[in-house]
């Protein structure tokens, strides 16, 4: 199995995770465009894709969904309050899911996990083939008991950096959309992302990738230096890899490797 972003932040989010012959993409944030073209820098077409899963609707995770589905005819699968038709347009093949259960694509395990988010039923990801796990964990203001529980033994994770509290407090943000971003069903702020690192297995974790970093709110040297605070504790069992999902290139291909 292995993953790879077409891009990550604000301004647009897309995640490919391929196992044998299934490939699916988790989110389309940008322009069909823009997608095409990005496809294309890690070596897919659009008919390499065999499934679209949505998180929310936010428009930097669907911008481009409508779009691709509608020429590719590619399947969309999502949670009956993320579907607005007006707000995301006709999608020809939708698959409506329940936020609670797992279901199956190709050789692709799919794991929902609801999130707290000013979204209307926002999920996020649990992917997993052949005894790997990858969790997709972004857009979420709190880490609760059950993101806990499902993301505890993940082989990678890409995990919401989302922001710095003081750049937050000291930026350009007017009050009201920093407490929204800052509030419980904001963004993770980076030491809530460390806070979660405590409680999984870091031993087996091979793969953390930091994510949807605010440009405004964060640096990455920043997310980097709280993950670091728990990664390089004596004990924490840490041999994996950390790399940063930037915004406009997102990051390479990553191979995970049978336990
Ligand atoms: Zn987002
Ligand atoms: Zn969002």
């Amino acid at each position: 199995m292995r993953i790879t972003s077409l891009g990550s932040g604000s301004r647009g989010n897309s995640t490919l995770i391929e196992d044998k012959d299934t490939c699916i993409l988790v989110d389309l944030g940008f322009t069909l465009k823009e997608i095409e073209k990005r496809l294309r820098r890690v070596d897919r077409s659009p008919d390499d894709i065999t499934a679209v899963l949505v998180t929310h609707e936010h428009a930097d995770h669907i911008s481009g969904v409508a779009p691709f589905a509608r020429k590719y005819k590619t399947p969309v699968y999502l949670t009956p309050g993320t579907y607005n038709e007006q707000r995301m347009g006709l999608v020809p093949k939708l698959v409506r899911i329940n936020c609670h259960r797992s279901f199956v694509l190709g050789s692709l395990a799919i794991e929902p996990v609801a999130v707290p988010h000013d979204a209307r039923e926002p999920c996020q990801y649990v992917i997993s083939s052949g005894g790997l796990s990858i969790g997709v964990l972004t857009d979420l203001g709190h880490i609760t008991p059950h993101v806990e529980r499902h993301y505890e033994a993940c082989d990678a994770l890409l995990l919401e950096c989302n922001h710095d509290l003081q750049m937050l407090a000291d930026g350009p943000y007017p009050y009201s959309l920093q407490q929204r971003v800052g509030g419980p069903r904001g963004h993770l702020n980076n030491l809530q992302a460390a806070e979660l690192l405590r409680k999984v297995d870091l031993r087996r974790l091979q793969h953390l990738v930091v994510s949807h970093i605010s440009e405004k709110n964060n640096a990455p040297h920043l997310a980097l230096n709280a993950v670091n605070a728990v990664l390089d504790a004596e004990a924490s069992g840490w041999q994996g890899q950390l790399r940063v999902a930037q915004q406009d290139i997102g990051f390479d291909w990553l191979e995970l490797n049978p336990g």
